[in-house]
């Protein structure tokens, strides 16, 4: 087989046992508990599931989405996030070829769709994947320079340590002045590690920019979307309307992967706009 073919595939493969792995992350770390003992049990009857059962996607439709014990129901969404990891990793190393640069692509994906699913069911990102994720990104940048491969979408090693700093106090300063005028806590503290890591993956200028992309994401789904349907849902239970809060991280991790990939093309457009050079 072609070796680029096989290289995909390879990706697609690896990419599924991650997304197999970023399950567990994501059903866990929320709830303080370790990813790595005990073995994963029917929460119902308490069986535990067997190596084979545990094989992405296949383990699953086995099965027929029931536990075998008990029947009780497996929740669709772990053969769908197999299935999205192992595109991402399959995406990436068509995107970066062989080697180092798709290896990172895959894995910050990976990070960030886990973000984007604990912060949209528990209004959490979990250190597990952002204390992963910033030492990921800064020793990869260290590796990728003395390789002396140029950059196509990480950040240096010096603009990685400008970029963590200028991502995670833009972020502080927004959720300082926001608290400020809404009077109530505008961002969590974990927005601000997440754009560490954001920062160090994609430099200084594209994480503001992803901060901005994301408000815009944010903003709009929130006014658009969900905003009217749980103002008509209190109308109709006869509650009084209380606004839901937003999880910013819900937006702050697709909208990195977006500027990570096509942040500089942006960046030359605005530039060539603005008459002024912006990176
Ligand atoms: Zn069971």
């Amino acid at each position: 087989m072609d070796p680029f073919v096989l290289t995909i595939v390879a990706f697609a493969l690896f990419g599924a046992c991650f997304g197999s792995f970023l399950n567990v992350c994501v059903s866990r770390w929320p709830a303080g508990l370790s990813v790595v003992r005990p073995a994963s049990r029917c929460p119902k009857c308490e069986r535990e599931i067997r190596w084979h059962e545990n094989v992405p996607v296949v383990g699953w439709m086995r099965l027929g989405g029931k536990c075998a014990g008990c029947a009780l129901p497996i929740s669709i969404e772990y053969p769908i996030v197999e299935v999205t990891v192992a595109m991402l990793w399959a995406g990436a190393a068509y995107l970066g070829g062989y080697g180092l640069d798709a290896l990172r692509l895959a894995t910050f994906a990976t990070i960030m769709l886990g973000i984007t699913l604990t912060d949209a069911r528990h209004y959490v990102i979990p250190d597990g994947f952002t204390v992963f994720g910033f030492f990921f990104v800064l020793i990869t940048s260290v590796i990728a320079f003395f390789n002396g491969t140029p950059e196509q979408w990480f950040a240096t090693p010096i603009d990685a340590m400008y970029g963590a700093c200028a991502g995670a106090g833009f972020i502080a300063i927004i959720g300082w002045l926001g608290e400020v005028a809404l009077k109530k806590e505008a961002m969590g503290f974990g927005d601000a590690t997440l754009m560490a890591v954001v920062g160090a993956a994609v430099g200084p200028t594209r994480a503001i920019i992803t901060v901005f992309v994301a408000a815009a994401l944010g903003a709009s789904t929130f006014l658009i979307i969900v905003y009217p349907i749980s103002w008509l849902r209190a109308q109709r239970a006869g509650r009084e309307f209380e606004p839901p809060l937003v999880p910013f991280g819900v937006f702050l991790a697709p909208a990195a992967v977006v500027m990570l990939l096509g942040g500089h093309a942006l960046l030359d457009w605005g530039g060539t706009l603005l008459g002024v050079p912006l990176h």
